[in-house]
């Protein structure tokens, strides 16, 4: 473990500038040191990137004893590893010279074809052209706000948003703001709202970043007839919509929910990636952005990686022509499903009165709210000890907020354990219920369950 500095835990410089004079490093380990003898060199930007409060307490949750309800991994058991293995030698041994070779900065252009077929089952009308391969979706989100973002610009966010994508805006310093959602997800009003506000400000919103479809991590997706609103309060205040639907193909029941790039092929990014129906591991995803933004998109990939890793995109457009691919995301779904159905199953079995929760139609996530009085952040620590970890409500709050949430995924462990996972942490606020009761309301910070702040400074 790397040893915490003197003063402030979790503190690496001098609060107030945050900077400080250079020590002399004392090596400990061989190779980890006392104080940052680099904190005075930093970029400002550097400043904000600071590793999360709970990430000691992951590492615990990472035990075989722990249920672990918090990562976002998907499960692979299903995976037909055989016939991976045999489409990877057969790719080495026939293409491995182009295949292990640079490749365009843009993507292969056989796969980018394959990318249309996979959105043209949400609905959206594609050209190869178009689509900039990414090493996952989440470095399309690091370019996009790259080529939109300055320090301090505007960024709209539902709440809550996916961690991932809030890192990024912190690390590029954009201000977010936060627009409620409800279990019909993003609430068109408070979005006209939140536009019409920054407007009055005099600044612009670079783009409205949005996950419709099996929200990570509400676990709700955007109505149709919502789609359909969002899209015109956008095109209204001539705002940028960032799409991001790494989930849209895992629906537990019928067919995809249209992509909103499918009802407007402008003004719209689109993020999409094979981690959750094929394989994280091969880091493969895209952008689909209107032909000006596409040629930025791919000079920034160019400069961030010189290209999309060649040998990965050959695996996925191998499995995909080989494979019965549409088979194993069918697959992937009724394990999800059966999932799900355990885990809103043991909610409503163990949870306490005064505590609700969302329920998904697809995806991988449920987000609870907690009874009055409970927060979620303040009780991990003892679900950890009772073998049982989430992701408190507040890591997906740009403002702190969502103390009394936490978010529960069903993805990875098999129904049995995500029982017995969701027993132990109903035993846990049982705990802080009856604490609470016989010491009162000081045992608990109470925490908002809803984003409702009426005026989000965006100065
Ligand atoms: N967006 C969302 C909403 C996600 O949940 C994730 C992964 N958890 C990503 C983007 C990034 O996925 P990847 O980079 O693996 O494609």
């Amino acid at each position: 473990m790397t040893a915490q500095p003197p003063g402030r835990p979790g503190s690496t410089g001098d609060p107030g500038s945050g900077r400080r004079a250079s020590p002399a490093p004392t090596p400990r380990h061989g190779h980890h040191t006392r104080l940052d003898a680099y904190a005075d060199r930093y970029a400002t930007r550097t400043l904000g990137m600071t590793a999360s409060e709970i990430r000691a307490l992951f590492s615990v949750a990472s035990r075989p004893e722990v249920v672990s309800l918090a990562g976002g991994m998907p499960s692979l058991a299903g995976l037909p590893l055989d016939a991976v293995a045999d489409t990877v030698r057969d790719l080495v041994s026939t293409n491995g010279v182009a295949a292990l070779q640079y490749g365009s900065g843009q993507g292969e252009p056989v796969l980018r074809e394959q990318i249309c077929e996979v959105m043209a089952l949400e609905g959206i009308d594609a050209h190869p052209d178009d689509v900039v391969v990414t090493v996952g979706s989440q470095q399309g989100l690091d370019l996009v706000t790259r080529i939109f973002c300055d320090p301090g610009d505007v960024v709209v966010c539902e709440a809550p948003s996916y961690v991932g994508a809030l890192g990024v805006f912190r690390a590029y310093e954009c201000n977010v703001v936060h627009v409620e959602m409800d279990d019909r997800g993003l609430v068109p009003e408070a979005l006209r709202q939140a536009l019409a506000r920054v407007a009055g400000t005099g600044r612009r919103v670079k783009f409205c970043y949005t996950v419709p479809t099996y929200h990570n991590p509400a676990g709700v997706t955007l109505t149709a007839q919502r789609r359909a609103e969002v899209l015109s309060i956008c095109a209204e205040f001539d705002v940028l919509l960032v799409e991001d639907n790494p989930y849209g193909l895992l629906g537990f029941a019928g067919d995809p929910p249209r992509a909103l790039r499918a009802d407007e092929p402008d003004r719209i990014v689109y993020l999409g990636s094979f981690s959750k129906t094929f394989a994280p591991g091969l880091r493969v995803g895209w952008v689909l952005a209107p032909h000006a933004v596409r040629e930025k998109l791919v000079l920034a990939q160019e400069s961030s990686t010189l290209c999309p890793p060649a040998f990965s995109q050959a695996v996925v457009s191998a499995y995909l022509s080989t494979h019965d691919w549409r088979g194993q995301v069918k697959q992937f779904r009724e394990l999800y499903r059966e999932r799900r159905d355990a885990m809103l199953a043991a909610l409503s079995e163990h949870m306490p009165p005064g505590a609700s929760w969302t329920r998904p139609d697809g995806g991988f996530y449920v987000w609870v709210t907690l009874p009055e009085g409970l927060d979620a952040k303040a009780m991990l620590p003892r679900a950890v000890t009772a073998r049982v970890a989430y992701v408190p409500g507040t890591a997906f709050y740009a403002d702190g907020l969502g103390s009394r949430c936490m978010r529960l995924s069903y993805c990875h462990p098999p129904a049995d354990r995500i029982g017995e996972g969701v027993r132990r942490l109903a035993a846990v606020m049982g705990d802080e219920l009856e604490l609470r009761q016989t010491f009162g309301a000081t045992a608990g910070r109470i925490g908002s369950a809803r984003y409702d702040s009426p005026s989000p400074d965006v100065s």
